[in-house]
């Protein structure tokens, strides 16, 4: 089947239907672009993701495109505190923010979209470009035309893989067990530290944090939240690594595994050094996690972003560690950046695509940097050696 555009608007076939994709998909629709989203997944994503720190870069793309949210976005904080080995807290400071949660951008851009736009189920597998005219191959059989094609395909995007064949991305030497656990959940004698605060604990080679986000149901009602916290803790490359990603029915992942499919003796090792490491407030929020999970910190740097009428965006191009909390920050960036670029209908859009990739590859290279050094320091590394080429 070949389709393309109806009608005279110009027309994105955007690859990954996570969140740089809708975050594309809402801005390039505001522009007057006709948009299409094809993701592999045949199902609903909204289950998936944590705690994300909410920031100014999110809200704009918003603002823009007019994506309006039930509610407030995000559970705001208060002072930041860190807790040391014995519950004391040894650092205190007001620094006042909000934290959502993945499922809750997610879902407030996906209602936001007509459900005709999203084609759940299709794995994109390669393009080819005639003139200006894009056309995309998926393992379906289907064949899409349009304008533009958006690789928003995340960390081991297939649009990448036919651009810049074999760049892949690094692990860091560390990953991040993750887990939430229901407000109602946590014992008292943990909640009463941890109330209203962003709480750390930076100890030797590991760091702990922890915040409030929605609830599942998106609430931000006292009650009805959820405790997300995150534990960086060293993995050496190599066989520990590789026995961490495959789950307990054998099958290895690459860089992630969901609630529920760690193997309990990976979560026993948790518990374990949860005890040795942590402070009790924390061991106690560890304690009432039911499912914890577990991702990679990778490093990730293309050396460009645009190739003829096909780009990359959001994770499929940089990955920066999840310090510098500007992941979806930077696709939502990304997305406004382009739509701006490309604004008003008939601009000339390979000059525009140029535009683009000169300020948001700068912004990209600029994080990623940024979040490698902090995160070397954070976890006690020597700074890594990362070759750049210049675009
Ligand atoms: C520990 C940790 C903490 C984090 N904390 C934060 C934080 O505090 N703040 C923050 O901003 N960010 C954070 N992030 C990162 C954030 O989750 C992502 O950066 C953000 O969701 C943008 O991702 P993306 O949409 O580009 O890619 P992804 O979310 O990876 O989505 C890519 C999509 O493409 C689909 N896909 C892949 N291949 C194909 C194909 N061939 N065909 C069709 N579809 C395909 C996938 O199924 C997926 O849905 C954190 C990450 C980690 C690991």
């Amino acid at each position: 089947m070949t389709t393309s555009t109806t009608n005279n608007k110009p027309r994105a076939l955007i690859i990954g239907g996570s969140l740089s994709g809708l975050f594309t998909a809402t801005t390039l629709r505001t522009i007057g672009w006709e948009v299409a989203i094809f993701e592999r997944s045949p199902n609903e994503l909204d289950s998936r993701g944590g705690g994300v720190v909410l920031q100014g870069d999110v809200l704009s793309a918003f603002h823009f495109a007019g994506v309006q949210s039930m509610g407030a976005l995000g559970v705001k904080s208060g002072d930041r505190i860190y807790l040391d080995r014995d519950d004391r807290v040894v650092q205190r400071s007001y620094m006042p923010q909000s934290q959502t949660s993945w499922n809750m951008l997610y879902s407030t851009m996906r209602q936001h979209l007509p459900a005709e736009i999203f084609h759940p189920g299709e794995r994109f597998v390669r393009f080819e470009q005639h003139g200006d005219r894009i056309t995309a191959h998926f393992a379906s059989g289907r064949v899409e035309t349009g304008d533009l094609l958006v690789g928003a395909d995340g960390p081991r995007s297939a649009v990448r893989e036919q651009v810049i064949p074999g760049l892949a991305p690094n692990y860091a030497g560390y990953v991040a067990w993750r887990g939430l656990v229901p407000e109602k959940e946590l014992p008292a004698s943990a909640a009463d530290v941890l109330a209203g605060t962003f709480a750390f604990q930076q100890g030797p080679g590991h760091l702990l944090l922890e915040y409030l986000v929605p609830g599942e149901d998106q609430s931000i009602q006292e009650g009805h939240r959820r405790w997300n916290w995150v534990w960086y803790l060293k993995v050496p490359h190599g066989e520990e690594f590789s026995a961490l990603m495959t789950d307990r029915l054998g099958g290895r992942h690459a860089f992630s595994l969901p609630p529920g499919s760690l193997k309990d003796e990976d979560v026993a090792n948790l518990m374990r050094k949860s005890t040795a490491l942590l402070a009790p407030t924390f061991q106690t929020l560890i304690e009432a996690t039911k499912e914890p999970f577990v991702q990679a910190i990778l490093d990730l740097q293309v050396p460009r972003m645009v190739f003829g009428r096909a780009i990359l965006l959001g994770d499929a191009a940089f990955v920066p560690r999840p310090h510098t909390a500007g992941s979806t920050a930077k696709a939502a960036a990304n997305a406004l950046a382009l739509a701006k670029a490309l604004q008003p209908l008939g601009a000339d859009v390979d000059e525009a695509l140029s535009d683009w990739q000169a300020s948001q590859w700068r912004e990209g290279i600029g994080m990623t940097e940024w979040g490698m050094r902090m995160g070397d320091r954070i976890m006690g590394f020597e700074r890594s050696n990362v070759v750049l080429n210049a675009v």
